[in-house]
């Protein structure tokens, strides 16, 4: 399997140079030469069987001969071995014919440790292998910072250093970054938001003799490997409700188009789903361009679900590229005019995105609705992210329709202050997590300024370097 670029950069990769690459050097994203496919019996076969084996066998296909199908498998069975519930992303019934995907198992309570967890494991297995070492730069809004820490903490090849916006994420979401003892795990409050905290990394990656200095590499959602590990839960919870034989449809809480993007690739596989369906909160970019044909930025709103308070959806390039027929000018063009113009024309993907996807948006409103609706009707408490899956989800379909699923990207217990104003309760955390509250944190306050985090990154690689070598 051998990859390109969205772009049009031309030299193709393996799965491990994207997968410490990141962005491509041309600025698009890495996509397949094409897709794998996975025949009806062998989706039959992954009836029954451990989720590390799905994911392990899944996860290969993209791999190629890059990395050892033997050491995918015991990577993944080490990564999911982690998990607090033993079928890893459970599936829970709420109703007659709908039922909710528990991706919140993990470390930090968010989906994207089924990723993340996996994601770290690989990395260290590519640079063991070219005997190097990498030091991850990241800006967190809450959950991706949290979650890239746990995953690496004790890396022998890896340092990671996380900047987060002093005092805008949650005290969970900061006790999880800065409670880890581990010396190559660094969460560093910046006096800024989260966009500074952006920008501090871009400058940072956009400094070529830095970015050489301390092999620089980015974890963020549009490293084409975190799409892979997501792939894994679809064909998980396709073959527990009927694949190949019955088609599943889901509902996917989405900002970065990261997820849904995987429900995707997963049905270009050949995973038989019927609907694929965006679910986005107020921030509705998504939504309104499926409706309109035109993807028009606009402000940012603070909604209950932070995690997809976006106005850029980076991973839509991904099936952009697709939908024009691998068309590298295309995305070049509409890319350009949205850096320039805050929009731009869907065109020739303007119906290929309509036909593939079902879109829609949950108000404040509808989501807590939603939530105290499944708690009564129910018994079951779902967080914010999830109640703008189950709403877009739609009305129950009549019975022997297709079973649906919602993708339940978040424990309540992440969003303590918003579970309390819908439902009047602040839900408790998992018992492996309960003394977070009280375990001593550790973190510098660094002034929002690129050379003194650069000085702060150095100094933190260095003392790593010398311990290994
Ligand atoms: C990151 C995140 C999302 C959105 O994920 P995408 O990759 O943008 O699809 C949804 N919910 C939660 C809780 C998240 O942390």
């Amino acid at each position: 399997m051998t990859y390109i670029s969205t772009r049009g950069e031309t030299a193709s990769l393996t799965f491990e140079d994207v997968l410490l690459r990141g962005l491509a050097r041309d600025g698009g994203l890495y996509v397949p030469e094409s897709w794998p496919m996975v025949s009806p019996e062998t989706i039959a076969g992954f009836a029954g069987r451990p989720f590390a084996e799905v994911a392990a066998h899944v996860i290969s296909l993209f791999a190629g001969c890059s990395i050892p199908d033997d050491d995918i498998l015991s990577m993944a069975r080490d990564a999911y071995g982690r998990f607090g519930h033993p079928a890893v992303t459970p599936l829970v019934q709420i109703d007659r014919n709908r039922f909710v995907l528990e991706l919140f198992h993990g470390p930090t309570l968010a989906f994207k440790d089924v990723a993340m967890q996996m994601l770290a494991r690989l990395m260290d297995h590519a640079l063991a292998s070219r005997g190097q070492r990498a030091v991850i730069v990241g800006a967190t809004s809450g959950d991706t910072g949290g979650a890239a820490i746990e995953a690496f903490r004790g890396s022998a090849r890896v340092d990671v250093v996380i900047l987060f916006p002093e005092g805008r994420v949650s005290d969970v979401q900061r006790r999880m970054m800065t409670t880890p003892t581990d010396g190559n795990v660094h969460a560093v409050a910046v006096k800024g938001t989260f966009d500074d905290c952006q920008t501090l990394v871009k400058g940072m990656f956009n400094d070529h003799a830095f970015r050489d200095a301390v092999n620089l590499a980015g974890v963020n959602s549009i490293n084409w490997a975190r799409i892979v590990a997501q792939v894994t839960y679809y064909f998980a919870a396709g073959v527990a409700l009927g694949a190949p034989h019955r088609p599943v449809s889901f509902a996917v809480p989405t900002g970065n188009f990261g997820d849904i993007l995987a429900g995707w690739v997963a049905k270009q596989m050949g995973l038989p789903i019927e609907r694929l369906v965006i679910a986005s909160n107020e921030n509705d970019i998504l939504p309104r361009a499926h409706a309109t044909g035109v993807y028009e930025m606009q402000p940012v709103v603070e909604t209950s679900s932070p995690s997809m308070d976006i106005q850029i959806s980076s991973n839509f390039e991904r099936f952009l590229f697709e939908a024009s027929g691998r068309d590298a000018g295309y995305i070049r063009g509409v890319m350009g005019a949205l850096a320039q113009g805050r929009r731009f024309e869907l065109g020739v993907c303007a119906g290929p995105f309509r036909d593939t996807f079902e879109a829609a948006s949950a108000s404040e409103a509808d989501v807590a609705e939603a939530i105290r609706r499944t708690q009564a009707e129910a018994g079951y408490l779902m967080d914010p992210h999830t109640a703008c899956g189950l709403v877009a989800l739609g009305a129950e379909t009549e019975q022997g329709a297709v079973p649906g699923v919602v993708l339940a990207t978040a424990h309540p217990a992440k969003f303590p202050d918003a579970m309390e104003r819908i439902t009047g309760q602040r839900p408790a955390l998992p018992d492996r997590l309960s003394d977070l509250l009280a375990m001593p944190e550790r973190y510098p306050v660094l002034e929002n300024d690129l050379a003194e985090v650069k000085r702060f990154v150095e100094g933190a690689v260095r003392s790593e370097t010398e311990e290994v070598t």
